[in-house]
């Protein structure tokens, strides 16, 4: 079994064979900063087990902490795994760059003590984006009419 994965441009793609194993939401510091996001989700395969389809040559990484190195496309700026010299044999997987949908569900958050306040798991839900008469009294909210 193959698991594929790739970033926002479609220049990077990667396999994982085998089991893909349940994922975490990680609040961390360093992991809300460099997705932009609240959080990150990832899972963690054997190095052996991944591999680099197309477009390494673009593929970017940064030293978040020591020896632990986030790689990401360099054109369109998406994470897709994370290295760390000193565990070889382990590559983390950024789960937002899988393709497929048929994958394990989260089973764990690490480091909620770092949730951003602004959270709000009560916030309106909309299956798509807002209405246009939502849309409109946002932008009234923003200052912007
Ligand atoms: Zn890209
Ligand atoms: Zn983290």
């Amino acid at each position: 079994m193959k698991t594929l994965g790739s970033c926002f441009c479609g220049t990077v793609e990667f396999s994982i064979s085998g089991e893909i194993p349940e994922p975490l939401d990680c609040y961390c510091t360093n992991c809300s900063k460099l997705h932009g996001a609240a959080f990150a989700t990832h899972t963690v395969v054997r190095t052996e087990n991944f591999e680099w389809l197309k477009g390494f040559e673009s593929v970017k990484s940064f030293e978040s902490s020591k020896d632990n190195f986030r790689h990401f496309c360099g054109k369109c700026g998406s994470q897709l795994i994370v290295f760390n010299h000193n565990y070889p044999g382990i590559t983390v997987v950024v789960y937002a760059a899988l393709d497929s949908k048929n994958v394990p569900s989260v089973t764990a958050k690490l480091f909620t003590s770092r949730k951003p306040s602004w959270l709000n798991d009560k916030a309106v839900q909309y299956d798509e984006s807002v209405t246009e008469e939502e849309w409109d009294r946002y932008v009234e909210k923003w200052h912007l009419s």
